[in-house]
């Protein structure tokens, strides 16, 4: 059993609907369970939907509602031409819903926070109704599936957690016996439920991590992310002048990359494959022939550096005032500070009389975590750094250490934080 996912650049338009069908259809032979995003950038435009509805501007609210709906109206008529009125019918009743909750949301005072989950799903719901009945018409049997009825997660806004044993055995139960070779089942990614019904949404680009948790449940054969990249470079191409394709990555080095900043996959997709040693392909949907990459146990035989960087980081040094050991006591209340505050670290490194951090840079904002601390330790700030990741290092890369407030060395991956 296959999993496919296609991210939103892959379904931003007629055009790319089509190609993206053209995929599919063939892997058609084998049983195959295809995970969509939101069409293009609605996700983002459902965000700002909600915001202007929660910020009580009914004008601009409207008239975002109406563009989100005439976009999925035109590609639906570019697709379907004089057929589309069926295809219309069905996603009509979602806009409907959505102005509904909108035109609720403009006549209270508050914004339940659950709104915003329920307003943005209305991007993968819409798409997998759009490119399921495409299929369909392309001679190619589909069937749809709600996502949110299988995948169970507790009630984190905007971050919601899976719920491993419900979420597998629904899975197992409900899913695995629709998956059959002539017919793919498509669904939704980034969304799900909790267990009273109400629309969770798992953090944003969160896609991919839906597809790893089909792929883990159905114990398929690979999850494949369809990207209109041609697999996982070696850096990211916007900062580095020089990047080479990965052929292939272990699930360490992934995970140190998506972790460290690079933001080819969602960070959380690769502990449920790993976990499975199922490999996760990522292949290009602009040249469907070319190699890809492939995370799995094996890396290159040849060892290619990689080159993340983090931006937006912050680097703390924390000493007790009294000049006392940073010891394991005080290192705890300064986690115990740092997870109730929702601090994330990076990177953390101790000496005798302090401790260091690269946090993720909401600290300045943070005056309560601050507060805490300054009672008893002197905190020395540093906002707007960056963290860079250097997997696979060489010699060289070891002279940019002098200028940097925080390095460290693992194995083969060195870690600058400048
Ligand atoms: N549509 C969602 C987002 O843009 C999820 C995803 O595309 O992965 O965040
Ligand atoms: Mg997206």
């Amino acid at each position: 059993m296959l999993v496919m996912k296609f991210g939103g650049a892959s379904v931003k338009n007629a055009a790319a609907v089509q190609n993206v069908a053209n995929i599919i259809r063939l892997y058609t032979d084998q049983p195959c369970l295809v995970v969509l995003s939101a069409m293009d950038k609605t996700t983002n435009h459902l965000e700002h939907l909600a915001f202007l509805a929660r910020d009580n501007r009914e004008l601009d609210a409207k008239d975002q509602f109406q563009r989100i709906m005439r976009f999925h109206l035109g590609i639906i008529r570019d697709l379907f031409g004089d057929a589309s009125a069926p295809v219309e019918a069905k996603v009509q009743p979602y806009f409907n819903e959505m102005e509904r909750i909108v035109t609720g949301i403009l006549m209270l005072e508050e914004f339940p926070p659950r709104i915003y989950d329920r307003i943005v799903a209305y991007g993968e719901l819409i798409s997998t109704v759009i490119v399921s009945a495409y299929l369909e018409f392309a001679d190619i049997p589909s069937f749809w599936l709600d996502a949110r009825q299988v995948i169970k997660t507790d009630a984190t806004w905007k971050q919601a957690g899976v719920i491993w044993s419900l979420t597998e055995e629904n899975i197992r139960r409900g899913v695995a016996p629709l998956v059959q070779p002539g017919r793919v089942v498509i669904t939704q990614g980034f969304i799900g439920s909790t267990t009273g019904g109400h629309t969770t949404t798992l953090g944003r680009e969160g896609s991919d991590y839906t597809g790893s948790i089909f792929a883990h449940c159905l114990n398929a054969e690979s999850l494949t992310v369809w990207k209109d990249v041609k697999g996982i470079l070696n850096g990211d191409p916007r900062i580095r002048q020089h990047t080479v394709k990965l052929d292939k990555l272990s699930y360490e080095e992934a995970v140190e990359m998506t972790f460290y900043g690079a933001s080819v996959i969602h960070p959380k997709t690769i502990k449920p494959l790993y976990n499975k040693g199922i490999p996760l392909k990522v292949k290009c949907f602009l040249d469907v022939e070319a190699e890809g990459s492939v995370i799995s146990f094996e890396t290159n035989p040849e060892p290619v550096a990689s080159y993340i960087v983090k931006k937006a980081q912050t680097f703390i040094r924390i000493k007790p005032k009294d000049f006392s050991f940073m010891e394991e006591r005080l290192m705890q209340e300064i986690f115990d500070h740092l997870h109730k505050s929702n601090v994330k670290v990076s990177l953390v490194q101790n000496s005798a009389i302090s401790l260091m951090l690269c946090v993720d840079e909401k600290l300045s904002e943070n005056a309560e975590f601050e507060a805490l601390l300054l009672d008893k330790f002197t905190v020395e700030i540093r906002n707007g750094l960056q963290l860079y990741t250097i997997i696979n290092f060489s010699v060289k890369d070891l002279k940019e250490a002098s200028e940097a407030v925080m390095v460290q060395q693992h194995e083969n991956k060195l870690y600058l934080v400048k």
